[in-house]
């Protein structure tokens, strides 16, 4: 009995599930679906767990460009603990400075990039496109299936299945969707969009113009009531990218259309000044046409078994909230430590990651609130149409008095949790400054 008991031990110390400082999971295979910001800061994380990353994206490769996009708060902390601050330091957009122009063109004010973005010293603007890039450079050698999808799912007591558009089925020990607003593994696991899916009454189309207005590192703004304009060029694009944002009720369109989605934007600024229709005009020829309800997910549970959502795919705050980036970082950071910590018990680890975590996704979902209501529609949004009156009489006082009251939410939202230390579970030292 002692020698079958001693060849057991031996075994189990060979195959790593008997070190205890290494924990009992580096067997453990988990497929994410999605390369984004939540899918890609999880596998980093997950990999220094010793866990056996896979990840699959529905893109034939990582999706670059797009817009910019912030990280605050807490999720700072969490991009110095994966060793990439330094990297997404030297790729912020490094925009310098903002105006508000009036519809012939005037500055009717100005202000730093930071207030314009609604962001305190330290936090950081980069383009979601760099930053992918730099999270993927991280995590080093994992097994990425790009230009495939998850069809079906079916999961049992120690495993699950899953079949692939494109590649042969595989068991993994656990599945996350980390495949955004529109999840499909939320769909195929919990049920239609429909049951989660928040809109929250605001359209937002982004695209990249060429820089016909010369721009360096700069932001210009446009505001009429329930309508946004902003164009902007960030360090080392050669090209402006032209943001819209408009309220209209109710939005009849195909969504899935991008002809009838470009009429959409067409037809709800066809009649605005300043440079608007010139940006309207170079949207036909615009590469990366983007264009999508800003909206929230709101379920009563983030997990079933051994399938788990992260980021925008479980509790998206929405653009608006400007905290959709920051959100995804902490939420995979939290849910790899959790899975690490519950080794054996991933039911267990799955509570605590949303005991952990809700609150914090709660706060940053309300900041999409305040700019919903000053955008909000005509017939309700008396806000709105405030604002903007306010703002033609006394632009500068007005704009900085909304935007210092929207920074001091932003950053209390961004920093209501404390980061758990799992750095016990490692088994390899994070290079953090
Ligand atoms: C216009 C715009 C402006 C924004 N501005 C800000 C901002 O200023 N600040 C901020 O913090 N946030 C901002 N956000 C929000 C932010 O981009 C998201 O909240 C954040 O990227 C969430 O990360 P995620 O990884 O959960 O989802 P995503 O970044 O959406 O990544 C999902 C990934 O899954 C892939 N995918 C989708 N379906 C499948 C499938 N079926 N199978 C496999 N892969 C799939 C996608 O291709 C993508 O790579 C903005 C968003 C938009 C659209």
């Amino acid at each position: 009995m002692l020698k079958y008991f001693l060849v057991l031990a031996l075994l189990l110390k060979a195959t790593g599930y008997a070190d205890a400082d290494k924990g009992c999971m580096r067997e453990k295979s988990v497929l994410i679906s999605g390369a984004g910001i939540a899918g890609l800061t999880l596998a980093y994380w997950l990999k220094q767990y010793g866990f056996a990353p896979t990840i699959v994206e529905k893109h034939p490769s990582l999706r670059t460009g797009g817009y910019k996009i912030d990280i605050r708060g807490v999720a700072i902390d969490v991009v110095k603990r994966m060793g990439v601050y330094p990297s997404i330091l030297k790729g912020r957009t490094d925009i310098r400075g903002a105006m508000i122009v009036n519809s012939a063109g005037k500055q009717a004010t100005n202000m730093s990039a930071d207030l314009c973005g609604g962001r305190v010293e330290g936090d950081l603007e980069i383009m979601r496109g760099d930053l992918c890039e730099i999270l993927l450079k991280q995590i080093g050698d994992i097994e990425c299936i790009f230009g495939d999808c998850i069809t079906q799912i079916r999961q049992s007591e120690d495993s699950v299945y899953v079949e692939f558009e494109k590649n042969e089925p595989r068991n993994f020990d656990f599945v996350v969707g980390a495949d955004g607003l529109h999840s499909t593994v939320r769909k195929l696991v919990f049920g239609d969009e429909s049951h989660f899916l928040k809109e929250l009454g605001l359209y937002i189309s982004v695209y990249t113009v060429p820089n016909f207005l010369n721009l360096d590192c700069f932001e210009i703004e446009y505001f009429e009531p329930q309508k946004f304009v902003n164009i902007y060029s960030s360090h080392g694009d050669l090209n402006a990218k032209a943001g819209f944002a408009f309220s209209l009720k109710p939005l009849q369109c195909d969504k899935r259309s991008v002809s009838d989605q470009q009429k959409l934007v067409q037809k709800a600024f066809s009649n605005v000044g300043w440079e608007v229709p010139r940006l309207l005009a170079a949207m036909k020829e615009a590469p990366d046409f983007y264009f999508d309800a800003a909206a929230q997910i709101h379920m009563p549970q983030w997990s079933k078994g051994r399938i788990v959502l992260v980021g925008d795919a479980g509790y998206a705050p929405s653009p608006i909230s400007g905290q959709g980036t920051s959100v995804a970082i902490v939420g995979a950071y939290v849910l790899a430590g959790e899975l690490a910590k519950g080794a054996e018990d991933h039911l267990t680890a799955f509570t605590e990651y949303e005991m952990t975590l809700r609150k914090f996704v709660k706060a940053n979902q309300e900041l999409a609130k305040m700019s919903g209501a000053l955008m909000g529609d005509k017939d309700e949004s008396w806000i709105s149409w405030l604002s903007y009156h306010v703002m033609s009489l006394a632009p500068l006082k007005w704009i900085q008095y909304f935007k210092t009251l929207g920074v001091k939410k932003i950053n209390k939202a961004a920093n209501d949790l404390i980061l758990k230390d799992y750095s016990d579970k490692y088994s390899v030292k994070t290079l953090g400054v």
